[in-house]
């Protein structure tokens, strides 16, 4: 539609309404046609443990979970991280996806919650993927980068923690991950706060983290050395391929 005499670009619906996230319902549907019956016994276990947890809210949900799984065998990564690790779901998809020798360097601020997860984590006979390192990611990523043994070492990495860290996360994995390989960004839909109105009512921790996540993308979008996929998986993932 031309408002000023310039060409605005087509809303999506104008070409065909190809979200997902058009209902409660349907995500319900897609959680019980194709995930849930799919889901290893392990990771339910894990979910339904972490579903009393009073931060649970936090957890990545299990089509997420499902997503994570494949797509790391899709790419046969063997060597990850993952910085933000709570109870422990998205590190068990990891570890169930990679092969007996794959590894997995877990960064997390809070022990404790990892240790809800890690009997069931030892119980799928996976655990001796994991190296959990407790403490803040980014002193932990500056030591690597100052090691070249670590530069270009992993295929995956999955960060979902701190959210105004991203940027700061971003500038030093770019040199972690190697060329070819992927790291995946969480919450990069912000739980639809990115496009609320100015006024809109939002939970405090949605309103102060909506800037820096804006911002990301914004980033993201505009950096030539990765190739970049946005997908409405969970509360949306950008996946970003290392090109050089
Ligand atoms: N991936 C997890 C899962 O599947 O359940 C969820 C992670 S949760 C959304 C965010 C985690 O990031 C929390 O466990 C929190 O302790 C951790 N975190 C926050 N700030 C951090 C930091 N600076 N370094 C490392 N971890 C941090
Ligand atoms: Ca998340």
């Amino acid at each position: 539609m031309a408002t000023n005499g310039e060409a605005q670009p087509a809303k999506h619906q104008e070409v065909g309404h190809k979200s997902l996230l058009q209902s409660d319902a349907l995500y319900q549907y897609i959680l019980e046609t194709s995930v849930y019956p799919r889901e290893p016994e392990s990771m339910k276990e894990l979910r339904e443990v972490t579903a009393k947890h009073p931060w649970n809210l936090m957890t990545t949900s299990a089509d997420e979970g499902q997503f994570l799984n494949l797509l790391l065998k899709l790419i046969n990564a063997k060597n990850t991280m993952e910085i933000g690790v709570y109870t422990g779901y998205s590190l068990l998809s990891t570890a169930l996806a990679l092969p007996e020798d794959g590894k997995i360097l877990a960064l997390d601020i809070n022990r404790e919650n990892y240790e809800i997860g890690l009997p069931i984590i030892e119980k799928a006979g996976v655990a001796h993927k994991i190296d959990f390192r407790e403490g803040p990611a980014l002193p932990l990523l500056d030591q690597m980068v100052d090691d070249v043994k670590f530069h270009g070492s992993f295929d995956f990495i999955f960060v979902d923690a701190d959210k105004d860290n991203y940027l700061n996360y971003h500038k030093r994995l770019i040199d972690l991950v190697k060329i070819g390989g992927v790291i995946g960004y969480d919450n990069t839909l912000w739980n639809g706060s990115l496009v609320a109105p100015a006024d809109a009512p939002l939970r405090k921790y949605v309103r102060y983290y909506r800037d820096f996540v804006l911002e990301l993308n914004k980033a993201l979008a505009a950096d030539s050395r990765v190739e970049i996929c946005q997908l409405p998986v969970g509360d949306g993932i950008t996946l970003c391929r290392r090109i050089y």
